[in-house]
């Protein structure tokens, strides 16, 4: 199965490729990003999404029909880049729950029966990176990792240091210091992984892990979401919420964007499924920033940045780079997961705006919580990056671009209890 799979350039005018068990962070020729690529012809592919439905496992994660359980690789036959079944690293991931939430929908002026909660925070580590680490997890195992490492914001490391943990790897994370929220550090610290604070934020973190990685003398395997084996993983939440839904497609998606990966999977698993003729109608992305960390929003609403064929204006971008480097601008937001001013998916990200024809809006922080005690009042609550999203919702909503009766789906990330200081 494994040759069918392979690494493959996102740049259209590049286009080279890497076999599967190559460890890349980046297109060797141009310096791209990578997308996992699949000859689908020669894969068994099912026919329909109705195929799925028969997996389900209720005998639990250590009887034969572990992988079944497992929310991310019930769905395998859609990420089948692993070798053999045994590759798979799995913890039990991804067995969320996609609300209809009546209460809030009712508080934002929406009809009933059209906001619909996707709650990600309920992983074992109580984000949706638990999607994206169990598939990276079986790629390191595929090509023989013993060491792994991220920057982070605090999900990212807490989600590495559970799997790490209970697979038999060595886990290292770099946070920013101050830059991580409480609940998010101790579970890092809780699962063993060797956390060292780094003086700056996110972005510096990945600067320096990324160097570190870069040598191979280190053998130290990188987690960041340039890791594109992530990005299969979490495209399941996408398939979940079909599922959940007798395979309908809702109207919108609204997602919360940080580094810009989930926006990107999101953007690659509806590709793949128009192409495969398993969906016939590709739902609209809302990406949300924080205002206090809007570069997507800047580069995209503002200067009207996009995809454009893989063509998209570089120089846009590296101004407004050097500008950031000139005026020695920090992102700053209370929403600590998506603190991040050079989200290193972006190209990905206009991409997937251009699939699912998306808009990108950004949310101040007083909206974020205001938002996010409206999902704690009506829902089961979430921690402040993911209620971005329901205050995008409603911004789109005053602008007349989401209607009330239209079914949105809002990802809420991460779990409540990740950042409770926000909420006392
Ligand atoms: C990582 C994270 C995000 C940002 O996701 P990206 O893929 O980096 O855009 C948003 N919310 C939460 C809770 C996160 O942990
Ligand atoms: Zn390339």
């Amino acid at each position: 199965m494994n040759d069918a799979a392979y690494q493959k350039c996102i740049n259209p005018s590049c286009n080279a490729t890497y076999g599967i068990d190559e460890v890349l962070t980046g297109c060797k020729k141009c310096k791209s990003l990578l997308d996992i690529a699949y000859d689908w012809n020669r894969l068994p592919v099912p026919k329909s999404m109705g195929f799925f439905e028969h997996r389900w496992n209720t005998k639990g994660l250590h009887s034969t029909g572990a992988l079944d359980f497992s929310g991310v690789w019930r769905f395998r036959e859609l990420m089948p880049f692993y070798r053999t079944e045994a590759d798979i690293v799995t913890i039990g991931e991804g067995r969320t729950i996609l609300q209809q939430a009546d209460l809030l929908a009712k508080n934002i002026g929406m009809q009933a029966g059209s906001l619909y909660l996707q709650y990600e925070g309920l992983n074992p580590s109580g984000s949706f990176k638990d999607n994206g680490m169990t598939a990276a997890f079986t790629h390191a195992r595929m090509v023989g990792a013993t060491k792994v490492a991220c920057a982070s914001t605090g999900n990212t490391s807490a989600s590495l240091a559970m799997y790490a943990s209970l697979s038999g790897f060595k886990g290292l994370v770099f946070i920013g210091s101050g830059k991580i929220s409480i609940g998010k550090l101790s579970q890092a610290l809780d699962y063993g992984g060797i956390t060292l604070q780094i003086q700056g934020d996110f972005d510096d973190c990945l600067r320096r892990i990324r160097q570190i990685a870069a040598d191979p003398k280190n053998g130290i395997y990188l987690m960041n979401s340039v890791n594109p084996f992530r990005l299969e993983g979490q495209k399941s939440i996408m398939y979940r919420i079909l599922e959940a839904r007798s395979w309908e497609p809702p109207d919108w998606v609204i997602v919360p964007g940080g580094n810009l990966g989930n926006c990107s999977a999101f953007g690659k698993a509806f590709m793949e499924l128009k192409e495969l003729g398993l969906i016939n109608r590709i739902p609209r992305l809302a990406i949300i920033n924080a205002s206090g960390a809007n570069t997507l929003n800047e580069l995209v609403t503002r200067r009207g940045l996009c995809w454009n064929g893989g063509n998209y204006d570089r120089q846009a971008v590296e101004s407004i780079y050097a500008a950031m480097d000139e005026s020695h601008y920090r992102p700053h937001t209370i929403a600590s997961a998506i603190e991040i001013s050079r989200p290193v998916n972006l190209p990905k990200a206009l991409r997937a705006l251009d699939v699912m024809n998306g808009v990108v809006r950004e949310v101040t922080d007083e909206e974020i919580l205001e938002a996010r005690a409206k999902v704690a009042r009506w829902g089961f609550g979430c921690e402040p990056a993911s209620a971005a999203t329901v205050a995008g919702l409603q911004k789109l909503m005053a602008e007349q671009i989401i209607s009330p009766g239209e079914s949105v789906v809002c990802i809420l990330t991460g779990h409540e209890l990740k950042d409770p200081n926000a909420t006392v």
